[in-house]
Parts: C-alpha cells; sequence; structure tokens
C-alpha cells in the first residue's frame, strides 16, 4: 500500500496514490487497460527498447493482448499471432508486412468487399498491384497470374458470400516452388472448423469481429503465421526480412529465424500504422475464444438444417452453402470440413430487388445489418449494400443478383429460424409453388 503522502499537493496525490494492488491469481487474464508500463529497474528501459524484452507501451504489446494473441496462436497450430483493432487492419498489416511499392498481389476473385477495396483503391495508390483469379480451384490459373514481382496469394477459406473453397494445400505449393506465401482469410471457417496452416498456408488473417469475438460487442482482427519462414528459398523476394538492421543489427531473420514475417509486422508495421487493439476488446475476443467450438458447432447444425429446408421452398432459386450436395465445392468441403460447413451464406430469392426487400422487411428473429459470426441470425442484401461499389456484371461473377441475400445463422433454436424464413418467404411473393408446409415439421438437424 502506498498510502500516498499529505504533504504533497491534491493534484499529484490525484495520480500518484492510487495502490497498485497485487495480490491473488486471477484465473482470467484482467484487462490491463494501461498505455503503458513503469520500468521498475532502469535498465528495463534499454532491455524493452533493444531486445523487445517486457512491457513498455501499449501500442507495442500488452499482457491482455498478449493473452489473445497466444490463444489464437495455439488454436490455428501457427507459431505466434499479432492482435490488431480490426479484420481491415489484420489484411492491411499482413499485406505491407510482404509487399511495397512494385509489388504485385494475386488474390481470388471471391473475398470480402472491404479486401477488394483495400487491394484496388487503397494499395493501388501505394504502388502494390492485384491481379484476380476466376477459377480458384485450378492450381494452373493461379501459377499462371504470377509474376516476378508477386509477393503473396491471397484467398478466403470459405469465400464471402458464396461459399467457394480453394484447395489450400494445393495453392499453397504453387506459391511455396517460387517462394511466395499463401495469405489465407479464415474468418467464416474460424480454426475450429479449418485451420489452413495444416494444410500448408503461410499467414492467416481473421476478422475477430466475427466469429471469435461472437458476440458482436467489439471489433478486431489478428495475424498467425506458420513461422515457417525460409530465407533460402524466400529471401530474395523479402529482402527487409534477410538484410542486416539499421547501424549493423543482425536481420530479422538471423534473430528470429522462421517468425520473420510475424516479427517484422510486429516490430516494424502495426506499431508505426498504430492500428493497436484496446485492452477491453482484446478482453473480449480472448472470452469469445473461450466458447468458440461450441458456438460454431451449434451455428454449423443451425446452418445446416436451414440451408436445407430453404433448398426445397420453390421461392428459393438458389442456396449457396457448401454444406449442400448442390454446391459445387461440397465434395472438397466433405474432405477438409469434417466438424462443419460454417454457417455464413448466400441464399437467391426467385424474384427481384423487392422481393428480397420484403423478405428482409418480413422477417422477425433475424436481424437486417451488417456482420456476421455473431450469435443472433443476421441477413443483408449484398446487392444495395457491401457490392455496392460492384457493376451488374462483377455482382454476376461472384454470386450476387437482385434476389440474392447473405445470411449468418446465429445459435437460436433452428425451428424458430425456418418458421421466419417461412413467414418471411411468404410474404415476400417469391415462393411460386404450392402452399409452404409447417415449418416445424422439417427441421432436420
Ligand atoms: C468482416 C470481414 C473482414 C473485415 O473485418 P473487420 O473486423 O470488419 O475490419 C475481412 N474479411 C472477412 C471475410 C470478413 O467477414
Amino acid at each position: 500500500m502506498s498510502g500516498g503522502s499529505t504533504d504533497r499537493g491534491f493534484t499529484t496525490r490525484q495520480v500518484h496514490d492510487g495502490d497498485r494492488a497485487h495480490g491473488g491469481s486471477p484465473r482470467v487474464t484482467p484487462i490491463y487497460l494501461t498505455a503503458g508500463f513503469s520500468f521498475d529497474e532502469y535498465e528495463q528501459a534499454t532491455a524493452h527498447f533493444g531486445a523487445g524484452d517486457g512491457f513498455a507501451y501499449t501500442r507495442t504489446g500488452n499482457p491482455t493482448v498478449s493473452s489473445a494473441e497466444s490463444a489464437l496462436a495455439s488454436l490455428e497450430g501457427g507459431s505466434g499471432a499479432l492482435l490488431l483493432a480490426s479484420g481491415q487492419a489484420a489484411t492491411t498489416v499482413a499485406v505491407l508486412s510482404l509487399a511495397g511499392a512494385g509489388d504485385h498481389i494475386v488474390s481470388s476473385r471471391h473475398i470480402y468487399e472491404g479486401t477488394r477495396g483495400l487491394f484496388l483503391d487503397n494499395l493501388s495508390r501505394l504502388g502494390i498491384e492485384v491481379d484476380f483469379v476466376d477459377d480458384i480451384r485450378d492450381p494452373a490459373a493461379w501459377a499462371a497470374a504470377i509474376r516476378p514481382e508477386t509477393r503473396l496469394l491471397f484467398a478466403e477459406s470459405i469465400s464471402n458470400a458464396t461459399n467457394r473453397l480453394i484447395d489450400v494445400a494445393a495453392i499453397s505449393r504453387v506459391g511455396r516452388e517460387r517462394g511466395i506465401p499463401l495469405v489465407i482469410d479464415n474468418t467464416f471457417a474460424t480454426p475450429y472448423l479449418f485451420r489452413p496452416i495444416e494444410h500448408g498456408a503461410d499467414v492467416v488473417v481473421h476478422s475477430a469481429s466475427k466469429f471469435l469475438a461472437g458476440q458482436g460487442a467489439v471489433l478486431g482482427g489478428a495475424i498467425v503465421d506458420s513461422g515457417r519462414f525460409d530465407p533460402i528459398a524466400s529471401g530474395a523476394l523479402f529482402p527487409h526480412l534477410v538484410a542486416p538492421g539499421r547501424r549493423g543489427a543482425p536481420s530479422i531473420a538471423d534473430r528470429v529465424g522462421g517468425n520473420a514475417r510475424l516479427a517484422y509486422a510486429r516490430e516494424s508495421v502495426a506499431p508505426r500504422l498504430g492500428p493497436t487493439p484496446s485492452p477491453l476488446n482484446a478482453f473480449l475476443i480472448a472470452q469469445g475464444i473461450e466458447t468458440l467450438s461450441l458456438r460454431v458447432d451449434r451455428q454449423s447444425a443451425n446452418a445446416l438444417a436451414v440451408a436445407r429446408w430453404l433448398e426445397k421452398q420453390p421461392g428459393i432459386a438458389a442456396v449457396d452453402y457448401v454444406g449442400l450436395p448442390s454446391h459445387p465445392d461440397h465434395e472438397l468441403a466433405t474432405e477438409i470440413l469434417p466438424r462443419g460447413f460454417g454457417s455464413v451464406f448466400t441464399i437467391t430469392l426467385a424474384g427481384d430487388e423487392s422481393t428480397a426487400r420484403r423478405f428482409v422487411e418480413a422477417l422477425e428473429v433475424f436481424t437486417h445489418m451488417t456482420h456476421l459470426g455473431d450469435v443472433r441470425s443476421l441477413v443483408l442484401h449484398p446487392g444495395t449494400t457491401s457490392h455496392l461499389q460492384l457493376s451488374e456484371e462483377e455482382q454476376a461473377a461472384v454470386g450476387v443478383f437482385p434476389g440474392t441475400l447473405r445470411l449468418s445463422i446465429g445459435i437460436e433454436d433452428a425451428s424458430d429460424l425456418i418458421a421466419d424464413l417461412a413467414t418471411a418467404l411468404a410474404a415476400s411473393g417469391a415462393a411460386v409453388g404450392g402452399p409452404l408446409s409447417s415449418a416445424h415439421a422439417q427441421v432436420t438437424v
């Protein structure tokens, strides 16, 4: 107990005399909501700035943030993780740790629109070019898009929004043969359903705002690295990882070996650009991660039940859920997603935008909003929201039509979700066939 000293002024005591209580062993990592950390010994300051020991300032490290990072690294099977303020920050930092002006990205066509905007509008202004692959299952299509300047391949494990898959093992091989890492956005699958690093991916990024946090309360993002950076195979492509530091310091690869990519992101990109997560958000993400498998099991089972029901309805023109045998990537899905097929997918109503609008307006259990991976079920009309920047042809190329809706299935009772969808379908006017049979009778969980 510091006790304070009454001979000091009120304002001095106001900021110095609170007890920095230590004691007990909190089972849950507490929220270290502090901008910085005092150096208890003079030498600690130099040790931190030299070798990066300990905590000094929350932009470069924080115990609550570290705790969430180590949990995520373990679950993804990576050597380490870096938590950031949002999924967009994670993709930005991951890319800028690998590519600079004059470099090139080969990306799947089927990606989150925020990522497409980052590539096309922001990174282009920094001199980084992108080419999109349409036939993402074909390794030759990826190989054909690679140039001498290519520094990364990018794809989503389960794509937004039509659930396209890539064969991570095959595509990562295309990159590895050329020293180029494969970066996978694993937001839709989560490490519970799919671990890209085990299949050969080099870097994983996440929007932790979605399934990892799970409650729809906070934003966050993360980069997880395989720890398999190979200076011999890739050094020429990534001189910033293998060249000596300032004043002749050893290179990052000399210092941390296979962890060079993540160390560079942590030391030289994230703290300079500054998308630091709040320790409060890190705490809530860590809390979310503790129940990830339970939620994703339930959400995947609900999604399968809902998708099977929807597919049988006459008013539904298409259900793009990879858990259904009708999906073009279903066979690959049964191989690589043994625990479930996720819970975010699109449906296309037999009708136009006004049909979709009536459907959305009639839903009561589903919330109309732009988010996914929440415990609550959500619905969005991509054509007039997330995909507004795309032309009609570009929308069609990624499976978005006037009657298309994106569903994110939550943990509610499946029968309530199906009943809600049945009501909306009837109200939409899309139900062109006979009368809907009882929704509850058709639950097939
Ligand atoms: C939401 C999302 C992002 C962006 O994450 P934010 O946390 O919203 O910045 C990136 N990729 C995918 C697949 C997403 O769903």
